[in-house]
């Protein structure tokens, strides 16, 4: 029983090595569903205790704003630790001198650098990348203080590029969303909830790969505010147009709950994501090596619709391929 196991197109399939014993396989099979590794592709670790993370489903982070020894020593740990997460990270908010988030309580000393021109911006990404980032993050949020102007945005966005890291972009306030996607800015940390997006600019992004990380829960945390709505819609006419989303909740902003978000996922699906859009969205573009998701329990009919399979992927909880070729490690 070495084939693959099913697993929706557009998602790699995965299979249990030939050293998983027969006992542990046929037990995995019959009892739950193997699929890929999950990634929450929108958290702050510092603010979170991470520890039930992989119970609860998640196998990897990026993690989008914190203080680039902090978070790089955080990776380090955890990636001797075998019940957390795999984390990978921006390093630094840059921002504008004033701008948001530097007047954050929540963000520690060196969790923001200011940027005040193409200069330091370069010299920002570069320290960020040698602190081991995988993605530069920077702020565009007009409603809480300035932002870097289009030359430095510019210098960001290339810089960033030549050194072969996508930029993230936290935009907020009218405009800086297209902003943005004009700045060649490789995804957006929310889904656009500032405003509705017009059809031409939702279009223009999906067909250029711009990914959204979805973040609808923090509007409301399961009572939805105005700001919930409007990100909803533009997901839905986003994803209808052919958009890349992936699945991330902003862990550690607000009452969230550490591991994966069930209330997340039903918003996903409410947005019209399907069984195999919710993976392709949960899995992400580089899922961690010699982890698997396992779902208990019988699986949903592909024809169910998105919500029951969004309440059946929230039950995942992470196994690690090492552990269960060890029949003592397979719990
Ligand atoms: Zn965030």
């Amino acid at each position: 029983m070495t084939g693959p196991l099913r697993v929706p197109p557009g998602v790699a399939a995965v299979r249990l090595p030939a050293d998983v014993p027969p006992e542990v396989r046929r037990r995995l099979l019959e009892s739950g569903t193997v699929l890929p590794p999950f990634t929450d592709a929108h958290v702050h670790l510092g603010l979170v205790d991470p520890a039930p993370l992989r119970a609860r489903g998640v196998a990897a982070v990026h993690d989008l704003g914190w203080a680039p020894h902090e978070i790089a020593a955080m990776a380090t740990g955890t990636a001797a630790g075998p019940a957390l997460p795999r984390v990978a990270y921006a390093g630094a908010f840059l921002t504008a001198p004033g701008g948001y988030p530097g007047d954050r309580a929540w963000a520690p000393r060196g969790a923001v650098e200011e940027v005040a021109d193409p200069v330091s911006a370069v010299a920002a990404v570069d320290r960020q990348v040698a602190a081991g980032a995988s993605f530069v993050k920077v702020a565009l949020n007009s409603e809480a203080g300035p932002t870097p102007d289009d030359d430095t945005l510019a210098a960001v966005v290339g810089r960033a590029h030549e050194r072969d890291r996508a930029v993230v972009a936290h935009a907020e306030g009218p405009g800086q969303a297209a902003r943005a996607f004009a700045a060649g800015v490789d995804r957006l940390a929310h889904a656009p909830f500032s405003e509705p997006l017009d059809d031409d600019l939702l279009v223009a992004m999906a067909a250029s790969g711009t990914t959204w990380l979805s973040t609808l829960d923090i509007h409301g945390w399961g009572d939805p505010t105005r700001d919930h709505e409007v990100a909803l819609d533009n997901v839905r006419r986003f994803v209808a147009a052919g958009g890349r989303v992936r699945y991330g909740t902003d862990l550690g902003n607000g009452p969230l709950p550490v591991g994966l978000n069930a209330r997340e996922l039903a918003a996903l699906a409410d947005a019209g994501l399907g069984r195999r859009s919710l993976l392709v969205a949960l899995v992400g573009d580089e899922p961690p090596a010699g982890l698997v998701s396992f779902v208990p329990g019988p699986a949903p009919a592909p024809a169910d619709p998105g919500p029951v399979h969004a309440a059946w992927l929230a039950r995942a909880t992470v196994l690690d391929l090492a552990e269960l070729t060890n029949p003592e490690g397979a719990a």
